[in-house]
């Protein structure tokens, strides 16, 4: 469909997770489940997975993610990050936090490129019970900025990788 101009190059894919916080400070947050293009039939993908994709607790934060769901299946990784916000991380040192345990698991030789990193990218997107937000990476490479909106209005700020260069 793409080599045949009937959807853009930049459009097969879609995932979106996106947090919210009221002036009350109850939290709530969604991940879409739009997934990779093209999966294996049966496919669920981590969106649909609590702890995996998404995670939200309305005493901690919320914390949601992109990219390679299989990953986030395997180190349950938004819970990972919720729950380490509820110990007394920052969003941004909770996101990292679970970018290094997904790079510590990733083990599997087609999953690694020549530097013994993780091939693949994926971003998580963190709030916490003040307000406060992080965009992470393992990566800073293909989509590079996440969206916040507060009282100042919207801004598009650029992801902080856990790791040098692009995948490859
Ligand atoms: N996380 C999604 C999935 O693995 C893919 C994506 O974020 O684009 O299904």
């Amino acid at each position: 469909m793409v080599r045949d101009g009937l959807i853009p190059e930049g459009s097969f894919w879609g995932t979106i997770n996106c947090d919210g916080i009221n002036t009350n400070g109850d939290i709530c947050g969604v991940t879409t489940t739009s997934g990779l293009a093209w999966k294996i039939p049966g496919r669920v993908g981590d969106s649909p997975i609590l702890g995996a994709g998404l995670y939200v607790d309305n005493d901690v934060g919320a914390a949601g993610s992109t990219g390679r769901g299989e990953a986030n299946l395997y180190n349950l990784s938004s819970y990972l990050i919720v729950e380490s916000m509820r110990r007394g991380m920052s969003p941004k040192d909770a996101g990292m936090e679970a970018l290094k345990r997904i790079r510590a698991n990733t083990v599997e030789r087609r999953l690694l490129n020549a530097r013994g990193n993780p091939n693949f990218n994926i971003r998580f997107f963190v709030l916490n019970k003040r307000g406060e937000t992080a965009g992470v990476a393992m990566y800073h490479a293909g989509e590079t900025r996440y969206a916040i909106c507060n009282e100042n209005g919207a801004q598009a700020l650029e992801l902080e990788p856990l790791l040098e260069g692009t995948p490859e």
